[in-house]
């Protein structure tokens, strides 16, 4: 290599502000990926806690699980864990209506066609069979059941696609003993300061309440929605996305887990938001996400109250938002994940691998002492696709109804979306088309579930699946659905499965 300039020194110091989920899931990359002459520190404040909500995932969380090596069963053991195959949205597109967005491919493809567009033509031509009877993990699901299988044998069906249902408190405490085996130090005490260089405005350290000073080369923020370092230090500004997603709110209560044990999350829309029921094997967490513009915390409260399918096992608990990202995640020598770098709502779980997305790019642009901004705008143009991507997908699920029934309604299914939703809207309604735009997080099956599941029905569909004939086409669906039905009635359920492989050691509560 030549070159006149001096290769930058390395870093030598990270400090990890905050230990909720964020705090050590970044905590855990960093030993398990980094050079170990790298020292980690995290601090996080036992007086002000952690968020506590955060329990639902997508299955790319497998991939993290992956990276740190860690077992699964065990994993599921100590976060109460379940499995999860889906989100089944209850009275979204209509008040009647219930629909799964299921992980997993759906179908069969066949030549260059995706299966849908025969199921689309099978449609157009007066069939009503539901999308759903083609999919494995769909199937399984409204079964209850679930087995790992990758692939359905002496088939081209895929097989079961999952993520998991956790304990998020557990599930952070699980990996602050996983970093024991690492030598990341932890701290606990309340910041109460924030200093920065002086000529360049890096930040140089942060003081404790005892007025301990700890400084880093490099400094992730993950203290939550104050954004302790990327706002409160270096005020980079936020981009609010409430015109589109009005939900500000949320309350959040447990109630005593009910059988059977759900493979799926469950998201039912209400009046001003949507309620989620999340399975753990000690508890079911619930919530309702709502707009205060449209509805009062107390009839909030009401409604979720009176929607438990549970006894209530502690006092709801309010929590305040504004859904949007920070204009930067990585400033300076700051980089912000979690709820610090922005807020979603969990309607598609999406928080905690925004986490693990967001740092897969930080090892990938891992910086030297220089901090070099192609690297740092690199960053943020990656990751703030991303959080569009997902803001347009969640969008959909609230612009795509036909329900009229509140002016909640009205507001979501009228308003103006951003132009890239405009787009796969108009794409879909035509002619069905569907693309995965720059590898996004959501494939085209997950569009397509919701789009079905809300009521956009496509005027046509891809003109090469007139290719079968009639009775062609009638096989091809008829074998599959007969695969589909096959397969899943040889899985045992997903509580057989939990308490052969991964049931809890502590007793659930009552
Ligand atoms: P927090 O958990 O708030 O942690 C912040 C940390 O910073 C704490 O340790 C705190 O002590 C520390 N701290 C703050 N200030 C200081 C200070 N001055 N000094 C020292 N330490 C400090 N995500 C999903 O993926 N799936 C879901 O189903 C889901 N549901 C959600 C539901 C709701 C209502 C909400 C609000 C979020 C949900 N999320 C979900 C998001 C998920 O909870 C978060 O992404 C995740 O928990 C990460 O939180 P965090 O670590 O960024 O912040």
């Amino acid at each position: 290599m030549h070159s006149t300039t001096p290769i930058a020194s390395t870093i030598k110091k990270i400090v990890i502000v905050g230990g909720g989920t964020a705090g050590w899931m970044a905590a855990a990359t960093f030993a398990r990926t980094l050079d170990n002459s790298i020292s980690i520190q995290l601090i996080e404040s036992d007086d002000i806690g952690t968020v506590g909500v955060g329990e639902a995932t997508i299955p790319q969380i497998q991939l993290f699980n992956g990276l740190l090596g860690l077992d699964e069963n065990d994993f599921l053991r100590n976060t109460q864990g379940t499995i999860k195959l889906g989100i089944q949205f209850n009275h979204w597109g209509t008040i009647d209506s219930s629909y799964l967005h299921a992980f997993s491919g759906i179908g069969i493809d066949l030549g260059m066609l995706d299966f849908y567009h025969y199921w689309l033509r099978s449609q157009a031509e007066g069939g009503d069979s539901s999308l759903w009877d083609y999919s494995l993990n769909a199937t399984a699901a409204q079964q209850n059941r679930f087995e790992k299988m990758e692939r359905v044998s002496n088939t081209r069906l895929p097989g079961i696609n999952y993520a998991y249902h956790f304990d998020a408190s557990l599930f952070a405490q699980y990996l602050r003993r996983y970093c024991e085996q690492y030598a990341v130090v932890r701290t606990e005490g309340k910041i109460t300061q924030v200093t920065r260089r002086r000529d360049d405005g890096f930040i140089e350290s942060v003081t404790l309440e005892n007025g301990a000073t700890i400084d880093g080369d490099l400094f992730i923020d993950c203290s939550g929605f104050r954004g302790l370092l990327i706002e409160g230090a270096l005020k980079t500004g936020y981009e609010d996305w409430s015109h589109w997603l009005p939900c500000d709110s949320a309350i959040a209560a447990p109630c005593a887990a009910t059988e059977p044990l759900l493979p799926y999350t469950k998201a039912t829309a209400h009046t001003a938001g949507w309620q989620w029921r999340i399975p753990l094997q000690h508890r079911t967490g619930n919530g309702h996400v709502f707009s205060s513009k449209f509805m009062s915390a107390d009839e909030a409260t009401h409604i979720l109250i009176n929607n438990l399918d549970g006894e209530l096992l502690a006092e709801p608990r309010k929590l305040h938002f504004t859904t949007g990202m920070r204009k930067k995640f990585w400033n300076k020598n700051c980089v912000a994940l979690g709820l610090a770098a922005g807020f979603m709502e969990p309607l598609e779980s999406t928080s905690i691998h925004l986490v693990q997305s967001a740092l897969g790019k930080l090892i990938d642009l891992f910086p030297r002492n220089n901090f070099v901004q192609a690297d740092t705008d690199e960053f943020n143009r990656q990751l703030g696709n991303e959080y569009q991507q997902i803001r347009d997908f969640i969008i959909l699920h609230y612009h795509a109804t036909q329900r009229s029934d509140s002016a909640f309604w009205n507001y979501c299914r009228t308003m103006e979306v951003p132009d890239n939703l405009t787009r796969k809207l108009n794409l879909f309604k035509h002619n069905g088309r569907l693309f995965r735009d720059n590898n996004e997080l959501f494939t085209e099956t997950g569009w397509l579930q919701v789009l079905i599941g809300q009521g956009v029905t496509p005027n046509a569909y891809h003109p090469l699946a007139d290719a079968l004939t009639a009775d062609q086409l009638s096989d091809y669906l008829t074998d599959i659905k007969t695969i589909v039905t096959k397969a899943a009635r040889l899985l045992p359920t997903h509580q057989s499965y939990i308490a052969k492989h991964c049931a809890a050691t502590t007793p659930p509560h009552r």
